[in-house]
């Protein structure tokens, strides 16, 4: 069990900077989810910390001690890879093994370490097999099953569960929080994916072209996110987001589209006042919008004129795609919504829940 931190930690590759001043700590049996787009470097991160790549510069620590200079085996630290990398001519147990006997751990303590993982993960009976005779589910197992053994300090993970069929990486999610909960050690994930980091991260780290955007719980960085960015990447369907200008009505301040005007609760409109007159661009969630006949009790309801383009009935939701002038954005309503395709009607936007960013910074006004 050990912490680990990130200090000012940059890894250039010639003229691309794939990190860049990276600061992180992540605490001991912490759950760190890295999350952002592909090529945003958080592979090359997570590589770092294994020590499978130099830094440029800066210090990453283990505990207490700075490894830059550590060798990666030395670092004790254990990764599980995407790709999985079994050793095909292996069966199941030498591929735990593996790694065991190279470090000339002794047999009888092999075979203690070997069994308690395959009990773990389920996989006892697939000991005798090779890689080839498996799923892709139980390969996965198998390469976390080698990670165990280990008994790192840190499991590192790099987008294990990307090769699994929809219905297994919703399984398998479930069964790396519960993995994490009974080893109690720190986990330090990567993945595209905001639903895993959502779902399994105690804490999540999102990175935007080598940049880290925030670091923060999963419910917060939902609920109050910094930028345009991290609002537009968590959250499926994603934050509807509309330019406008922020100005005075009266004694009012609304939101200004150009196609449709809100006006912002007077409880609220502390933190906006002095952006009055300015460009913004103004984001809803698509459960933050509903349809006027199922407006929930004591919301600040806004009403905006739309045309229903499509529909996706959802069983216990639906999702509406909606027009209003140049805007195109989308909706969460009640299952008992009578709202079709080329329908013209009012939606309610739930005011208490809006998100406003500079539109120059597309920083968050709070
Ligand atoms: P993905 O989800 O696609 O794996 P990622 O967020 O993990 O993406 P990285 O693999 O860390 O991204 O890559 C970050 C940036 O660094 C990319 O622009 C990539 O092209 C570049 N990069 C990574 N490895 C190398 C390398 N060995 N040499 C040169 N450039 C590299």
């Amino acid at each position: 069990m050990a912490s680990v931190t990130f200090k000012n930690v940059y890894k250039r590759f010639g003229d691309v900077i794939a990190v860049n001043n990276l600061n992180i700590e992540v605490a001991d049996k912490e759950f760190l989810v890295l999350v952002g787009p592909s090529g945003c470097g958080k592979t090359t991160a997570l590589r770092c910390l294994a020590g499978l790549e130099e830094i440029s510069d800066g210090e990453i620590l283990i505990g207490d001690r700075v490894v830059n200079d550590v060798a990666p085996k030395d670092r004790d630290i254990a990764m599980v890879f995407q790709s999985y990398a079994l050793y095909p001519h292996l069966s199941v147990y030498d591929n735990m093994a593996f790694g065991l006997k190279l470090r000339k751990v002794p047999k009888d303590d092999i075979k203690r370490r070997v069994q308690a993982a395959a009990d773990t993960l389920g996989i006892q009976d697939l000991l005798e097999r090779k890689p080839r005779q498996l799923s892709g589910g139980q390969r996965q197992r198998v390469a976390v099953g080698r990670a165990i053994v280990r008994e790192p300090k840190v499991f590192l993970f790099d987008e294990p569960l990307s090769n699994l069929d929809a219905k297994l990486r919703v399984a398998m999610r479930a069964e790396i929080s519960k993995l994490h909960q009974r080893l109690q050690t720190t986990f330090i994930y990567v993945t595209h994916d905001q639903i895993e980091a959502m779902t399994m991260a105690t804490r999540i780290a999102v990175i935007n072209k080598g940049i880290l955007q925030q670091l923060d719980t999963p419910q917060n960085l939902y609920d109050h996110p910094n930028n345009l960015f991290v609002a537009g990447f968590i959250g499926s369907p994603a934050m509807n987001f509309f330019p406008g200008k922020l100005r005075k009505d009266g004694s009012k301040l609304v939101v200004d589209t150009g196609d449709f005007v809100v006006a912002i609760p007077a409880t609220h409109t502390k933190p906006y006042e002095g952006h009055a007159g300015k460009d913004i661009i103004f984001g809803i969630r698509p459960e933050n919008i509903h349809d006027a006949d199922f407006i929930p009790p004591n919301i600040d309801a806004e009403k905006v004129a739309i045309k229903v383009d499509v529909t996706e009935l959802m069983g216990n939701e639906i999702f509406l795609y909606l027009v209003s002038g140049k805007n195109t954005f989308v909706s969460r309503v009640d299952p008992r919504s009578k709202l079709r395709v080329g329908q013209q009607a009012q939606v309610a936007f739930d005011m208490d829940s809006i998100h406003i960013f500079d539109g120059e910074t597309e920083q968050a006004i709070r």
